[in-house]
């Protein structure tokens, strides 16, 4: 029988990540994130960094999560370097975050791609 986390939701294939119920090749962790390696890459660097705490989606972020947001963008630029992403302007990056159905999102736990590396991966 397993105890309930706050903030864990069991059924979460990215909670089950960050529990370490599932392996997953680590990029960078502290007390609110965690960011990992894309299983399935579209890009030379695909990591994808999400929040510790289940939030399903972009569409259920509120004020409430301003700080960690914003966090989390501020390691976005730390970590695509640290992952091999070009530095600006001639590298850089794409930030990506799928939402709902009509989004392409398929993994319900909020997560951020970041995608870069040399072309010619990058389309449209
Ligand atoms: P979404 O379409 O934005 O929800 O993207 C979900 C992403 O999670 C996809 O790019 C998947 O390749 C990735 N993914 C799914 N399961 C795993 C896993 O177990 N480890 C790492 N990445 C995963």
């Amino acid at each position: 029988m397993s105890e309930h986390v706050p903030g864990h939701d069991a059924n979460c294939i990215f909670c089950k990540i960050i529990a370490k119920q599932i392996p997953s090749k680590v990029v960078y962790e502290d007390e609110q994130v965690y960011a990992f390696h894309d299983i399935n890459p579209w890009a030379p660097v695909h990591f994808l960094l999400i929040p510790k705490v289940h939030i399903p989606s972009l569409a259920q972020v509120g004020g409430e999560h301003a700080a960690l947001m914003g966090h989390m963008m501020a390691l976005v630029p730390q970590l695509a370097l640290q992952e091999g992403c070009n530095p600006y302007p001639d590298g850089g990056y794409r930030l990506v975050t799928n939402t709902g159905a009509e989004g392409g999102q398929e993994v319900h736990h909020l997560h951020f791609h970041v995608m870069g590396g040399p072309r010619p991966w990058l389309r449209g």
